[in-house]
């Protein structure tokens, strides 16, 4: 049987809101928000834009994008950050997407939470613009819907990196940061969701054990 696992220690909590702050700087993070932080904008007005001007279907479609964001985050998470294939094709190709076994290995290095593979993000939204016109979805949701997408993924590493790395003082924060280590520190088969837990508790992957 393997070794009790260490609680939730590692993870911080409490601190002032200037520390808080601080915390949130990393080369990683910087190149995030310099990427995704404009394409989410960008997506947002320029579905504006071809909708005419219809700037609350904009915005409508920028929150769907962020709720569908939330579920393939959950996906990416169970199905593809966990895959650890044990032939040498496997493996090759497992070195080809985002990486996610070292932090599990290191939890509290910083260098270790973000993803610096953001490319794997233009097949996704190639793939999603396409499904949004298969199904009808207009060109100015589609795109609107891309960049609640994007907006989405920025958040998730800010709020992984959060979990992680920031003292969380509020009630929502304290929140996050347990479910998530949860998935750290008890059962790494549960509590896939880092920017909310709603998907684990549709898929029945939330942490059922002693709080
Ligand atoms: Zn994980
Ligand atoms: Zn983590």
């Amino acid at each position: 049987m393997d070794a009790p696992r260490p609680p939730f220690a590692p993870m911080r909590a409490g601190g002032a809101p200037g520390r808080r702050l601080a915390a949130l700087r990393h080369p990683h993070l910087n190149r995030v928000a310099l990427i995704f932080a404009p394409a989410a904008l960008a997506g947002l007005g320029l579905g504006a834009w071809i909708a005419e001007g219809d700037v609350v279907t904009a915005l409508a479609a920028f929150a769907y994008g962020l709720l569908w964001w939330s579920l393939i985050e959950y996906l990416l998470h169970r199905h593809l950050l966990h895959w650890a294939p044990a032939g040498p094709r496997g493996r090759a190709i497992r070195r080809l997407l985002p990486g996610h076994l070292g932090h599990h290995a290191q939890p509290q290095d910083p260098d270790e939470v973000v993803s610096r593979k953001h490319l794997f993000a233009l097949p996704l939204g190639l793939l999603a613009l396409a499904g949004m016109r298969a199904v009808g979805f207009s060109w100015g949701w589609s795109v609107a819907a891309l960049g609640g997408g994007a907006m989405g993924y920025a958040l998730y590493e800010y709020l992984h990196f959060a979990c992680h790395q920031l003292p969380m003082a509020s009630r929502l924060g304290r929140r996050l940061t347990r479910h998530h280590a949860i998935h750290h520190f008890r059962d790494e088969t549960v509590n896939f969701g880092v920017t909310s837990p709603l998907w684990d508790h549709v898929f029945g992957t939330v942490w059922r054990g002693p709080r």
